[in-house]
């Protein structure tokens, strides 16, 4: 089978790291450590697994953060290499697994815990905590966090992976595969929404319009019953798309502090050195971009005893200084797991395939590329805020 490969590259990944995402053209060039190759289709490691042919496959920000460089080596003891990436994906099952049969179309819960790799369930798997998982690196398959990172199963840049049981979720028949293939985005926001433990009435800042930011919101509006909610987009195509999806507001980030003062009263501050901030602010702030300063925003503009929730992979660097000083909660939203809803405890794929068969999910896969043109998907993909781009997914099956 044709898939993407990522392979381990130090030079190229110092290179990529040292150009950062100033050239995005460089990064899907010759930087990425990244090749189209003709592999062997992965089989079942155990019982339990199946072969999935993948129909649309996202390109997700932690995949471009990966390939230019830009993840934190914390995550090298995470991964096994050479992996083919792709962890948005909706797919056909090729085998029968268990209850579902060849030729049901899935989608992916792509974290590789306990129940995929044949272990006793850890204390976070128990508990339905899945994304918490300690086991990520034994058992069945290699070290993984999750599919498209895994040496062993393959992911969803090729023409096939192998899936567990535990990972995979049958897609309603109305579904659109481009509706379909935004599930697994869409299940991370509506973790990150209910990490944000939004009070009624709580006001929320939203800083980031890319997939994470819109999807965050919708995840915001449909979940909680959060009241002002104001987003931070840096590209005039993203701002039409955060009003339909529910945003009160939408600023700059240039502009952002002084709106946000507006909007809440608060006192602003401009210190010797760095950007203004504000003390008196919004109660919740999710940082949807995972660059310094975008979370330097969200811990500027959250009020004393705030909540800053990281629904990216996150960058260094940021000050660290109001968390100290205005007793700010900073929380994670990685992947899924269970969900405490007013109707009990739920699995938050099954909330947000849900969520995707009623939400205005329509046109926000912008582009769909085949493998072959990996490189002209990247470069999309690099610049997909600026061209309006929600999502750019490859077509596994096109030429
Ligand atoms: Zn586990």
């Amino acid at each position: 089978m044709l898939a993407l490969e990522l392979f381990r590259s130090v030079p190229r990944y110092v290179a990529a790291r040292a150009v950062g995402d100033r050239i995005p053209g460089l990064l899907a060039g010759p930087l990425a450590p990244l090749r189209l190759v003709t592999r062997d289709e992965p089989l079942p490691p155990a019982d339990g697994w199946a072969r999935v042919r993948p129909r649309l496959s996202g390109i997700c920000g932690s995949d471009l953060a990966t390939i230019s460089g830009q993840a934190s080596f914390y995550f090298s003891s995470l991964v096994s290499m050479p992996f083919v990436p792709g962890h948005e994906v909706v797919g056909d099952l090729f085998d029968s697994c268990e209850d579902l049969p060849a030729g049901t179309r899935v989608v992916l819960e792509p974290v590789l815990s306990c129940a995929a790799r044949g272990l006793a369930l850890c204390p976070s798997c128990a508990g339905g905590w899945t994304s918490r998982c300690d086991r990520i690196t034994v058992g069945h398959v290699a070290p993984g966090l999750q599919t498209g990172y895994c040496s062993d199963t393959g992911g969803g840049w090729g023409g096939m992976f192998v899936a567990h049981r535990s990972q995979l979720h049958a897609v309603p028949d109305a579904m659109a595969d481009s509706t379909a293939v935004l599930v697994e985005p869409l299940a991370c926001a509506i973790h990150a929404a209910f990490r944000g433990r939004i009070e009624p009435g709580a006001s929320v800042l939203i800083v980031g319009a890319g997939t994470v930011g819109v999807l965050t919101l919708l995840a915001v509006r449909a979940f909680t019953s959060a009241g002002l909610v104001v987003v931070v987009a840096k590209h005039s195509r993203q701002r039409d798309l955060a009003l339909r999806l529910g945003a009160n507001e939408v600023v700059d980030p240039n502009e952002a502090v002084t709106v946000l003062r507006r909007a809440t009263h608060a006192y602003r501050l401009t210190p010797d050195h760095g950007s203004a901030y504000l003390l008196g602010e919004v109660d919740t702030a999710f940082d949807c971009v995972g660059s310094t300063s975008s979370l330097d925003l969200a811990l500027r503009t959250t009020r004393a005893g705030g909540r800053v929730v990281l629904a990216g992979m996150p960058a260094t660097g940021a000050d660290l200084s109001p968390v100290w000083f205005r007793e700010l909660e900073l929380t994670g939203a990685y992947a899924t797991g269970t969900e405490l809803t007013e109707a009990g405890p739920r699995s938050t794929f099954d909330l947000a395939v849900e969520l995707a068969g009623d939400a205005p999910l329509e046109g926000m896969v912008g582009a769909e590329y085949p493998l072959s043109r990996w490189r002209k998907a990247l470069d999309h993909a690099f610049a997909s805020g600026r061209l309006g781009t929600v999502k750019v997914a490859f077509n596994p099956r096109e030429d």
